[in-house]
């Protein structure tokens, strides 16, 4: 089968691969329909040093269950699924909320770190199946295909943004990053009733997206510029929430000074520095800070009807859609800004 393989930084080739199969009696096999380049993709984009064997890519897909192992209980042959990023068997000691992925056995799709590949290929392995996919009650080319798509991950992300931050009702709400994490971000707050929401990002194109989304204010400052801004907005207090939807130190370090005093911040970008910055602001404010990997799996149940029935619609941020030949120029498109994310149709 053909599959997308990051051999170094800006390196991606599309290669055929032996065809994903079914290994454990627990696992499915999963014909690809549909699949995305992430902005977590971009990281090793632009730092990954060079590996022999190549990178299997994607963690995002929907699919057509191909091959169920003897175990699979909770889906057939034919089924359309959705895959989020990670794969768990749906039992977690850990989270409280019942929302599993850091259980074990459990790992991330597309990492290169197991024997599971990525999903930006014409097949995927998806182990735990029963714990892992969601059955869709749509045809494989329904329209609502990009929204549901965002469920693997970049919505359910952004979710777990303004949960981790506690958006509710009538609160002032931030999104640093204007991403598709952070679009996302901007439905979600939305969706549990922020009253204003203000947008951190300098792009054209995402900011009237982000517009549409209802964010109410929109800042293009950086740094300290950010952060005057912020308090301009909000009578001078800073936000009741922030969703931190980089990762970078500076950019942390900005929703960190934007928050209220206590406020909360929802991290979801993957932190590129080993410590967080404005420790000092956030003891003295007594600022909540939270967040982590979404537990995407557990939210799809959540979102899915939101979605069916067109409440919200973030499959907008799909701006381009390619075959597998088009993956390399997707991931520099979105790399250069050029795209905000890529959706790839096997
Ligand atoms: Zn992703």
């Amino acid at each position: 089968m053909r599959a997308t393989l990051m051999y170094s930084a800006g390196d991606v080739r599309i290669e055929n691969v032996p065809d994903a199969r079914l290994i454990e009696p627990t696992d499915a096999l999963v014909k690809v329909t549909r699949a995305a380049i992430c902005g977590s993709d971009l990281w090793p984009y632009n730092a990954m040093e060079h590996d022999e064997t190549g990178r299997g890519m994607g963690h995002e897909a929907i699919g057509v269950v191909e091959a169920i192992g003897a175990d699979v209980r909770t889906m057939n042959v034919g089924d359309v699924v959705v895959m989020p990023f990670a794969y768990s068997d749906g039992s977690c000691a850990f989270w409280p909320r019942g929302a599993p992925h850091f259980v074990r056995p459990g790992g991330f799709f597309g990492t290169g770190m197991s024997d599971v590949g990525g999903a930006q290929a014409e097949a995927v392995r998806v182990p735990q199946a029963d714990g892992t996919l969601v059955v869709l009650p749509v045809g494989e080319d329904d329209a609502l295909m990009p929204s549901l798509l965002t469920l693997s991950d970049v919505m359910g992300t952004g979710h777990h943004a303004a949960v981790a931050a506690n958006v509710g009702p009538g609160k002032t709400v931030a999104v640093v990053g204007d991403g598709a994490v952070g679009l996302c971000a901007v439905i979600a707050a939305r969706r549990l009733g922020a009253e204003q929401i203000i947008i951190l990002g300098r792009h054209a194109d995402r900011i009237a997206l982000a517009r549409e989304f209802d964010a109410t204010d929109v800042v293009s400052e950086r740094g300290e510029e950010a952060v005057e801004r912020v308090r301009e907005l909000t009578g001078s207090f800073g936000v009741h929430s922030v969703l931190e939807c980089v990762g970078h130190g500076q950019s942390t370090e900005t929703a960190i000074s934007i928050a209220r005093p206590g406020g909360a911040v929802g991290r979801v970008g993957v932190p590129q520095e080993e410590s967080i910055p404005a420790s000092q602001p956030a003891f003295f404010n007594n600022v909540t800070v939270s967040g982590g990997p979404a537990p995407v799996r557990a939210y799809i149940e959540e979102l899915l009807p939101d979605v069916l029935e067109g409440r919200i619609e973030p499959g907008r941020v799909f701006d381009r859609v390619v075959g597998l030949d088009g993956v390399p120029d997707g991931y520099r498109a979105m790399n250069e800004r050029k795209a905000i994310k890529v959706m790839v149709q096997p």
